[in-house]
């Protein structure tokens, strides 16, 4: 599900941001910041991430196999991308 949220965590707030969540997982993803540079999508091992309109997007029915291992998080050049693991 896309879904504009606001998100008052390490400065993203009113912005336009695709949220997953699943198995304790949620990834957030702040849409201005995207280039569409592609890298999360060719990084993933677990295939979440698919090109929509320039901007990437998260496969919801691919979420649950993402083992937290935090290639797209540290690779994206703009920093758009955050992987929560649920305490
Ligand atoms: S690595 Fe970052 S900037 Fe590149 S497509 Fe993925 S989310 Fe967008
Ligand atoms: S944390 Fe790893 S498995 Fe999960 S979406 Fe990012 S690259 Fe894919």
């Amino acid at each position: 599900m896309d879904e504009l949220i606001k998100f008052e965590g390490w400065g993203f707030r009113d912005r336009p941001m695709s949220t997953q969540e699943e198995h304790g997982v949620t990834i957030l993803l702040d849409e201005e910041r995207c280039t569409g540079c592609r890298l999360c999508e060719n990084l993933c091992p677990a295939n979440i991430y698919e090109m929509g309109s320039g901007k990437m997007k998260i496969k919801k029915e691919r979420l649950s196999y993402c083992f937290v291992c935090r290639a797209c998080e540290v690779s994206c050049p703009t920093q758009a991308i955050a992987v929560i693991e649920r305490a």
